[in-house]
């Protein structure tokens, strides 16, 4: 996407006429090496045909189509002019936007600009901005609008309760990618709020990536608790991004158009939500002009609008975006519209009717340039950039969810979408019955022959799986059923694969819910036959793949000689894409939110798949560092590997415990593999969400009975359920907090509980039985938590008879808040152990929410402060004879290690993979060493000089 930067910015230039202004602009564009000497005849010949001016004191010079051959290479240079210029047309232009596009990339400058047209004052501050970043932020910033399309509704839906209706919405928006589970469990927790004419709302900021708002209507009204429901909306909030689709759900129930929305179709709730009255006509016309709606054509469209007889609004046919006027000219460019785009017009009244076919009529002929007809199957729509969406930051750490661990530097390869382009409605249902038969079947020959290639193991399990839904009579039957009800073959498979994919979303069962990502996957392929369309081709050389969401058979695909990581703007790390990367052991990084998408094909990236991040087009210096990282790891991991099963020492033998993080018990053995030398971190919370309701006794003695019986004589240490913050469990929804972290999360939540707690601590005693058992308590701020978590552990110890039970048992507290650190003597004096949550110090000590997608770079455990606050639990802990584990990312950081052993810890827990690393970072130092690197660290003042002096030594 073409964007703005600072350094394409040039302040306070001088020019007599608009000639001289023009030249100059040729001549930026040229010094940057954008375009040859040519381009600037093209500027030229682009202000003979029409003026370039804007509004707002802004004009954007661009080449015509024919000097494209001068652009090197896509670009924009923006020259400001203090004393104004007057341009050809009569106005004065105090900034120009000069851009070298070699195709319609400038649509996305058009389109931020056109934004700040409407603003008030702006011609003045830009002639009088003194910064380059002034000027970037009066002309970048576009506002976020919330999102509204096709896929954020949910109609027609089965539901008798308008909390089934909200969830649905919520589903909805979370299966778009604009939100989190953390957003589902908040609304599960609410009452819809009574908007009128039966219809609700229903809200919450919290989980929130990009605000959006669906609306899920059911098969017939009913009646509820509180009166008729004719549909819920459910809005995803931030900032003020949806203060116009508020407005337009105000204009819709002053029409009075509520009730009509039970049984409408996706096309009729647009339309009314986009302000078109159930009385306007309507027309559509194609985008024909080879750039889109740029300035040019959308002036000739203005021009015919105005002059007809009534009002004539427009938008495009796809999307939930608002019908603007006609006769707007900023209005017609903030559409964006681009080649092969349908323009949905409406209009009412007398002379409606003549009004539409006159603005259709002329964008059918082209709004005064040459177009040549859209040829619909052959030619594709031209996928388009989320406008609210800004891409990655260049050189700066993109926290996402890591998904498979290792370090991958490549270029970027985006695969888009792709798009299918089909009618909805097909004439003759026998041959569309014919055409999926033979789509299926040939979708059933390209998974036979992946399996067939397939490396085995899980790739070969989900493929079959994936055979297996292809064949699923049930499918095939709900596929038929459209078709015959006068559906298109494509339409009516989709519309199958979609309900299944959908009621799949709403298991409250993590697992299965992202099964829905395997649905839809079987579904394109079958689509991708219907419609001819292949998928774009990467690159020769090696890159990292960007999608949207990864489909378990496009991992599968994977040529992993080229692949070397894989980057998603969705998905946890529990789908399958995952699963798979890790498999194929490909560094995979998730989640990572739709600015992902926006990235160039051949951005080069970093991606770290142990820490989760991405960073796109990095440094030099930082790319360096990455490949030495990347060296010296192999190297290391090989060695490392080979002495995995020695004990955890410093190189003069002071012994430090290397155990293992586990979220799941069957990965105990798996640890124990890798050299762990116990789980120092069982985050039993995982079992607790990979259940659809809480685990009963007997469940929880089998999963954590897995674990103890697999250590084989090693300490298990579990952690009590840590739910609330960023880990919610939808069947124990917590109270809409607006800042959850600092809300009812770990020990406190558990503390409200305390059947839930007990039965947990039993559960954990009687499999415990035979292992060293440590207990510990997430998120206790004082003694006081830990008292009464500690009283239900006695009494559990009085009536469990000791042969069913552990005996070697410990209760421990984890040093999360920094208050447990500075009352860690009062704390020591009754707990066994400490086990230091380095990643939530971190963030309550820095006050940095440890998910934050910007600032979590900064979130760093190296922190003097953190580090003073790990000085004081380890010698409160040590001056009692207690233990002192570290259990967060700390951990397992090579530059940490020796810090932490030499501020004394005894034990280090670690994500599995790591364990044979950590063991290889201790043989490093010796004691001496690891204090001396201890003191350096606490004597300065930020996490960077602790870097810089440990890096110097
Ligand atoms: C921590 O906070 O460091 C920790 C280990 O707990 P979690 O990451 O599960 O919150
Ligand atoms: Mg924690």
């Amino acid at each position: 996407m073409l964007t703005l930067d600072q350094d394409d910015i040039i302040l306070d230039r001088h020019a007599e006429d608009w000639q001289s202004a023009l030249d100059l602009a040729a001549q930026q564009l040229s010094e940057a090496g954008l375009v040859t000497e040519g381009y600037r005849q093209g500027l030229y010949d682009r202000e003979a045909q029409s003026s370039t001016f804007l509004g707002n004191a802004i004009a954007i010079p661009h080449g015509t189509p024919d000097s494209r051959d001068h652009v090197n290479r896509t670009g924009v240079r923006v020259i400001q002019f203090p004393r104004g210029v007057e341009w050809h047309d009569g106005n004065r232009v105090h900034v120009l936007v000069t851009i070298a596009a070699q195709s319609d990339e400038h649509l996305d400058i058009l389109r931020q600009l056109t934004h700040v047209l409407d603003r008030e004052g702006v011609a003045e501050r830009l002639a009088a901005a003194d910064s380059a970043r002034e000027i970037a932020a009066l002309l970048s910033k576009a506002p976020l609008e919330a999102r509204l399309d096709a896929d954020t509704l949910c109609l027609n839906f089965p539901a008798s309760d308008s909390l089934e209706l909200a969830l649905a919405g919520a589903a909805r928006l979370r299966q778009s990618g604009c939100v989190d589970n953390a957003f589902v469990a908040a609304i599960a927790d609410q009452q819809a709020h009574p908007l009128g004419q039966g219809l609700w709302l229903t809200s919450s900021p919290v989980g929130v990536q990009t605000p959006a708002l669906a609306l899920a209507t059911p098969e017939a009204s009913f009646q509820g608790p509180l009166g008729t429901v004719n549909g819920v909306f459910c809005l995803a909030a931030q900032g003020s991004a949806h203060r116009d689709l508020l407005e337009r759900i105000m204009t819709l129930l002053d029409s009075r158009a509520g009730e009509t929305l039970v049984g409408a179709d996706s096309a009729t709730v647009l339309s009314r939500l986009a302000g078109e009255s159930a009385s306007a006509r309507t027309a559509t016309a194609r985008v024909l002009n080879a750039h889109g709606l740029h300035a040019r054509p959308a002036k000739q469209l203005v021009q015919v609008a105005r002059e007809q007889s009534v009002p004539v609004k427009v938008r495009l046919a796809e999307g939930g975006g608002a019908a603007v006027s006609a006769a707007s000219l900023t209005k017609v460019i903030g559409l964006g519209a681009r080649r092969g785009q349908q323009l949905l017009f409406s209009a009412e009244g007398e002379g409606a009717d003549s009004a539409l076919s006159a603005v259709c009529r002329v964008v059918n002929e082209g709004l005064g340039e040459k177009v040549a007809p859209f040829e619909e199957g052959r030619e594709h729509v031209a996928p388009i950039t989320e406008p609210s969406v800004e891409p990655l930051e260049a050189d700066v750490p993109h926290l996402a969810v890591a998904a498979s661990p290792g370090l991958a530097i490549a270029e970027a390869f985006v695969m888009r979408p792709p798009r299918f382009d089909y009618p909805e409605r097909a004439e003759q249902p026998a041959e569309e019955l014919r055409r999926l038969d033979s789509a299926i079947e040939e979708a059933g020959r390209q998974l036979a022959s992946l399996i067939r290639q397939a490396p085995g193991g899980e790739v070969s399990e989900i493929l079959s799986m994936h055979e297996e839904m292809l064949d699923d009579p049930e499918l095939h039957e709900a596929a038929r059923e459209g078709i015959r009800e006068g559906f298109s073959a494509e339409a009516g498979w989709w519309r199958a694969i979609d309900t299944a994919a959908h009621a799949q979303e709403m298991l409250a069962d993590r697992l299965l819910a992202e099964r829905a990502a395997d649905l839809r996957d079987v579904g394109r392929r079958v689509l991708g036959v219907l419609c001819h369309v292949e998928l774009p081709t990467p690159p020769e050389r090696p890159y990292i793949l960007v999608m949207d969401d990864i489909g378990p058979s496009d991992v599968a695909r994977l040529d992993t000689r080229r692949v070397q990581g894989l980057l998603t703007a969705r998905g946890g790390a529990t789908a399958h894409s995952a699963i798979l990367a890790r498999a194929l052991g490909i560094p995979a990084v998730v989640g990572a939110g739709a600015r992902t998408m926006a990235l160039d094909n051949g951005t080069e990236l970093i991606l770290d798949g142990e820490r989760g991040r991405v960073i796109p087009a990095p440094s030099t210096a930082r790319r360096q560092r990455a490949e030495l990282r990347l060296k010296e790891r192999e190297r290391r991991e090989r060695d490392a590997w080979e002495a995995r099963f020695e004990e955890g020492r410093t190189s003069d033998g002071h012994r430090v415990e290397v155990a293992a993080n586990l979220g799941n018990t069957a990965h105990t053995q798996d640890a124990v593999e890798r050299g762990a030398e116990g789980v120092g971190l069982l985050r039993t919370e995982f079992i607790f969400m990979a259940h659809a309701q809480a685990p009963d006794l007997d469940t929880q003695i089998a999963e954590y009975r897995t674990a103890a019986e697999n250590l084989d004589g090693r300490p298990l240490v579990a952690r009590t359920l840590d739910v609330g913050g960023d880990k919610p469990l939808p069947y124990w929804p917590v109270p809409q907090e607006d800042n959850p972290f600092l809300g009812l999360r770990g020990i406190r939540l558990a503390l409200t509980k305390p059947d839930i707690l007990e039965t947990q601590l039993r559960a954990l005693l009687i499999a415990g039985r035979g292992c060293p058992l440590r207990i510990m308590l997430p998120m206790v701020k004082d003694v006081a938590e830990f008292r009464q978590a500690r009283a239900i552990f006695d009494r559990l110890l009085e009536q469990l008879p000791e042969a069913e039970r552990a005996t070697d048992v410990q209760l421990g507290v984890m040093i999360e808040v920094p208050s447990c650190a500075l009352l860690a003597p009062s704390l020591a004096a009754e707990v066994d152990f400490f086990s230091i949550g380095t990643n939530d110090l971190t963030q309550y000590t820095l006050a940095i929410d440890r998910g934050h997608s910007e600032l979590s770079a900064q979130a760093d455990g190296l922190h003097p402060a953190v580090l003073r606050l790990i000085q004081m639990a380890v010698d409160a802990a040590h001056a009692q004879g207690k233990w002192v584990g570290v259990c967060g990312e700390l951990a397992s950081d090579a530059a940490a290690v020796p810090v932490l052993v030499g501020l004394g810890v005894d034990e280090l827990s670690v994500a599995s993979r790591q364990v044979p690393l950590v063991k290889a970072r201790l043989r490093d130092f010796d004691m001496s060493e690891a204090q001396r690197q201890a003191a350096l660290a606490l004597s300065q003042a930020t996490s960077e000089a602790v870097r810089e002096a440990l890096e110097a030594l």
